[in-house]
């Protein structure tokens, strides 16, 4: 896979948590440290899996050059 902004080659990895759900918030949008760490509301974007037991985890790519992480959440 190419970066969209500079189009040189982008490095496979993946973004892992131990035991939360991985979720993009919208900006005005804080997690309450009362909140479940699988919970995922309606205004959330799962990232990727998540197992009880080993926690979120989502491939992601990486350019160097652009310091950029791109994700596909579905
Ligand atoms: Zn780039």
């Amino acid at each position: 896979m190419k970066c969209p902004y500079c189009k040189q080659d982008l490095v496979k990895g993946h973004i892992q948590t131990r035991g939360e759900v991985l979720k993009w918030l919208p900006y005005d949008r804080q997690i309450s440290r009362f909140e479940l760490r699988w919970k995922v509301r309606d205004e959330d974007i799962r990232l990727g899996d998540y197992k009880f037991w080993h926690g979120g985890d989502v491939d992601a790519y990486c350019c160097p050059n652009c310091h950029k992480i791109i994700i596909d959440y579905k």
